[in-house]
């Protein structure tokens, strides 16, 4: 077992070949961010004249994975991060054409995330003319106190129209990302911003619960005693309340943080769930193919200097050991309504954990469902302390 720096040389070879009638699924990370929102952990860095490097590197990258990426079909892409709606149209379309030299390029969901500030009736046909299937849209709230919270770059009418044309633009699917338990945020703003989404027809929503991350500036003011956050109890009916309305208005939940109408659930966010093969391309990007992670650095500078050697820019490394590999079966299959298969459990898990599962039955944190084992959505915000107890 291997964890930690890779194993020198950085090459293919390290990487196990894809199963038998496996897909890729390719997550690009644009790291670029006007400024760091409040609550954000994520590496970005804001110098956007790096842009046309970043591309270049980017597209350095695909050309060292080819023979993997040519090996099977590229099924779904997604471009995270960061910003990607601020790089401009012709380096994406750059991006777009290499990845349409592989003939195993045939994605039937391309998503992209976009801030509001980037929305323009311009952008969102070329986006649309460029393939992208699915726009996901970094809102979190229309609140104009919760913003400031939060620390977002738009303003809440920029993102209402924002999502006025998005609605209009004709993609196949779009997505609106929203946040829960800020302080000073009440059930009535929520509820407001529900009812405006599902006027404009949004078919799918994440919403994700705030938390306080190291090296944030929420966690800076936590700290000092500036910024209260809310309490396990207020978070967990919050949560609740939350999924009762969402299902009132027609949305499945699908994943803790995730509700869909049918058809819109994000074919992307289901292969990590599912342990099923992706490519991370860009800084701070992850990988995995069964049974190896691996991770590019979190730095652009250190990124493009690794590909300007002809090197693959990892800096992260792992080999999971079966121990590993069933702790993830249940901690990514519980936290969806597909739960985990009945049978595996019975098949992998030792006498000990049959027994503490048996305990979970018991109290209905867990319930069967067909061939599956389930938390009951009534039960998710319970999540947590579920998987400590099995
Ligand atoms: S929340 Fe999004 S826009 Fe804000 S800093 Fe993080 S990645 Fe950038």
């Amino acid at each position: 077992m291997l964890s930690g720096r890779p194993p020198a040389p950085l090459n293919l070879a390290r990487i196990p070949p894809l199963p038998p009638g496996q897909t890729w699924g390719i997550y690009i990370h644009v790291p670029f961010c006007r400024k760091a929102c409040h609550y954000c952990d994520f590496y970005f860095t804001p110098r956007s004249s790096l842009m046309e490097a970043y591309v270049e590197a980017l597209l350095a990258e695909m050309r060292l994975y080819s023979p993997w990426l040519e090996a099977a079909r590229i099924e779904t892409v997604f471009f995270g991060g960061g910003t990607p709606s601020w790089l401009p149209i012709p380096m994406l379309e750059r991006i777009f054409r290499r990845l349409e030299s592989f003939a195993t390029f045939s994605p039937h969901e391309i998503t992209l995330e976009a801030n509001p500030e980037d929305i323009t009736p311009e952008k969102l046909s070329a986006w649309r003319a460029l393939g992208i299937t699915r726009l996901s849209v970094g809102v979190q709230s229309f609140s104009p106190r919760v913003l400031k919270t939060l620390g977002r770059w738009h303003r809440p009418g920029q993102a209402q129209r924002a999502v006025e044309a998005v609605a209009q633009a004709g993609f196949a699917s779009w997505s609106v990302d929203m946040i829960f338990a800020v302080p000073g945020q009440s059930w009535q703003t929520l509820q407001a911003d529900i009812d405006f989404l599902v006027r404009e027809g949004v078919p799918h929503l994440s919403f994700y619960g705030l938390t306080i991350e190291p090296r944030t500036v929420l966690y800076k003011k936590y700290h000092r005693g500036h910024f209260p956050a809310v309490d396990e109890e207020a978070y967990a009916q919050q949560y609740q309340a939350l999924h009762e309305y969402l299902k009132e208005k027609g949305f499945q939940w699908y994943e803790v943080s995730n509700w869909a109408c049918p058809g819109h659930e994000c074919q992307h966010n289901w292969r990590y769930w599912l342990r099923k093969p992706y490519l991370g391309l860009g800084p701070s990007a992850h990988s995995y193919v069964p049974e190896v992670r691996w991770a590019n650095g979190a730095s652009l500078v250190g990124y493009l200097q690794a590909i300007g050697r002809g090197e693959f820019p990892w800096a992260f490394w792992e080999e999971l050991t079966a121990e590993q590999v069933e702790l993830e079966v249940w901690m990514m299959g519980l936290r969806t309504r597909l739960g985990v298969e009945w049978a595996w459990v019975q098949r992998q898990a030792s006498p000990q954990r049959k027994k503490r599962v048996a305990a979970q039955l018991r109290t209905g944190s867990l319930v069967r469902s067909g061939a599956q084992l389930v938390v009951p959505q009534e039960k998710l915000a319970l999540l947590d302390s579920i998987l400590l107890a099995i």
